[in-house]
């Protein structure tokens, strides 16, 4: 290990102070000439502005011993090193001189050195978790060894389904209640651990696997949000007990094929009619959909298309349980018959809960089950964005799964593997890399109960969404350099790192596309937050 200067932690905060500077500038320019003639300058800027977040985030966790000091180091000196390509050539947008980040040049060619680097190869840094989360961490590890990892393999290759059993055991372990309130039959308290609970848990699950279990409460916890931000006391009531019990299990039903990231503009219709509503209209991209009992759907309940997101409202609509390669219902009621039909999308990974195009005709929903009843009414992109919220830290709880087990993945097979006579983990290269990966995934993790503490004193909303932006991009870097380093057998279906790089990869696409969410999410939200510091 290279001796560490006595302060790291003070030259890394100072480097981060220079890094910043050169953030708010482009978030000034931003609000200034303005985000959508400057794409690309506010997505770097989101990015930057995330990663030197989470470097920041990361000086606590640097305080606690030397490894987290020298994890804390490589970490600041990656994102800085990243920023510096973000700027090269393109100062000028970001409205700084052309040495803006000399004052951290010193720091970054110490602690993103080779030698350095080459140094952490084989340190990971510990959670630091407090007991009862090591607790959590180790009873959802052990279900995720036991049960998910031997069927995760055969889930992908055979695009087959989540066994029962999955599910009804991480109901029992109250997977699906960690973050649904006592009084409603969950077992969330109200403070910090309901969050950093459902974090550890789901980074265990991930790492396990990501369509096999990772990714089982993320829709409950998406519905249970809305419920919380716009539902009755009544559904509250009904609905809550029954997904913290799995007796409900639900999917997602925004995304249409014509708006994906334009969540505004969906097209499917909630007609009033006696007793209710009848929908009408195409969704797709439901995850789930064919075992979920009810769909979480947000449709237009003001015909008027002008009213846009305001003309929206979600319901909860009944289903029957269909066959995962496709379903057909018909239902009779009181206004003639309803249809809905599903169809499989078939994808290259995060296979296990299918997705569907799912239409809808006709199909009648009681008026009790549009979320806030009359007073939810054009208040449903409000409640999925509630939902999502969550989603978002609980999907960057996901990454951090998936890049632990390649990083695993990736130490295990190097060395074990001998080339030219010696074990590639002993290359100054494998080292490297080994060491960024490390490095990146304590940074994401920490990051991530970061948040989840932001979170759960009610903030955290901007923090949530750069968190998933910032972290699913590294799971797609990180994934790529633990398959590069199985060399042709990381190509191969038989070794697990070849699926969780197509897992890695549906990350930044899903809940809130990167770009989306940087752009119209992470860049407006910093251009807000800019323009209430200057009064304007
Ligand atoms: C495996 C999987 C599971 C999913 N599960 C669900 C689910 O359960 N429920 C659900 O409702 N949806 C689900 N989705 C849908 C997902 O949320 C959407 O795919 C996502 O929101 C992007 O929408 P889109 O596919 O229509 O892409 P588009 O909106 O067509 O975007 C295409 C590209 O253009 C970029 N782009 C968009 N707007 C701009 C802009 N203004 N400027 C620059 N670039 C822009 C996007 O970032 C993206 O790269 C799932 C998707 C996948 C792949």
């Amino acid at each position: 290990m290279a001796e560490l200067s006595d302060d790291l932690l003070t030259d890394a905060s100072a480097a981060l102070d220079v890094a910043q500077a050169v953030v708010d500038s482009g978030i000034a320019r931003l609000a200034h000439d303005g985000i959508d003639n400057n794409q690309v300058l506010a997505y770097d800027v989101a990015h930057a502005a995330s990663g030197v977040m989470a470097a920041r985030g990361l000086l606590g966790y640097g305080n606690k011993g030397k490894d987290e000091a020298s994890i804390t180091a490589a970490f600041t000196a990656d994102v800085i090193a990243d920023l510096a390509f973000k700027l090269y050539g393109r100062e000028t947008e970001w409205g700084v001189a052309g040495n803006a980040l000399d004052g951290a040049r010193n720091f970054v060619s110490v602690y993103r050195s080779p030698e350095f680097l080459a140094s952490l190869a084989a340190v990971q840094g510990p959670k630091h978790l407090t007991e009862d989360f090591e607790m959590v961490q180790d009873t959802f590890r052990r279900f995720a060894e036991e049960k998910l990892v031997p069927i995760a393999e055969h889930i992908h290759r055979e695009n087959s389904d989540i066994p029962e059993e999955i599910i009804e055991g991480l109901a029992e372990m109250g997977a699906f209640g960690l973050s649904i309130p006592e009084e409603y039959g969950g077992f969330a308290s109200g403070d910090e651990s309901d969050y950093i609970a459902m974090v550890v848990a789901t980074e265990e699950l991930s790492r396990g696997s990501l369509g096999a279990g990772g990714s089982l409460i993320t829709r409950p916890e998406i519905l249970a949000r809305a419920l919380e931000a716009g539902g009755t006391e009544a559904q509250k009531q009904e609905w809550l007990p029954k997904l913290a019990t799995v007796e409900v299990m639900n999917a997602v039903a925004v995304t249409e094929p014509d708006f994906g990231s334009d969540v505004a503009g969906v097209k499917a219709t909630a007609t009033e009619v006696d007793g209710g509503y009848v929908i009408n209209g195409v969704k797709t991209w439901c995850t789930f959909g064919a075992r979920a009992d009810v769909l979480m759907l947000l449709a237009r309940t003001d015909p008027d298309r002008n009213a846009g997101h305001k003309g929206l409202s979600m319901f909860i609509v009944p289903k029957e349980r269909g066959d995962a390669h496709g379903f057909a219902f018909t239902a009779e009621h009181a206004h003639g018959t309803g249809k809905m039909e599903g169809r499989p999308i078939d994808t290259i990974g995060y296979r296990g809960m299918h997705s569907y195009e799912i239409a809808l005709e006709n199909w009648f929903v009681p008026a009790g089950n549009l979320i806030g009843e009359e007073d939810g009414k054009g208040k449903g992109f409000y409640y999925q964005m509630a939902g999502f919220e969550n989603g978002r830290l609980q999907t960057a709880a996901r990454a951090v799964g998936v890049m632990q087990s390649a990083l695993e993945e990736a130490t295990a097979y190097a060395e074990n593997r001998s080339v030219f006579g010696q074990n590639i983990s002993e290359y100054q290269l494998t080292q490297a890399k080994l060491a960024r990966m490390a490095v990146t995934v304590q940074g994401s993790r920490q990051f991530s109960y970061e948040v989840a503490r932001m979170m759960a004193k009610g903030e955290g909303m901007l923090e949530a969404s750069m968190i998933k932006a910032y972290v699913c991009k590294a799971a797609e870097w990180v994934t790529r350099e633990a398959m590069q380093i199985h060399g042709g057998m990381g190509y191969a279906e038989e070794y697990t790192v070849s699926r969780l790089f197509v897992d890695a990869r549906v990350l930044s696409i899903f809940e809130g596309a990167d770009e989306t969410l940087c752009l119209k999410v992470i860049a407006r939200q910093l251009v807000a937050r800019h323009n209430s510091r200057q009064g304007a």
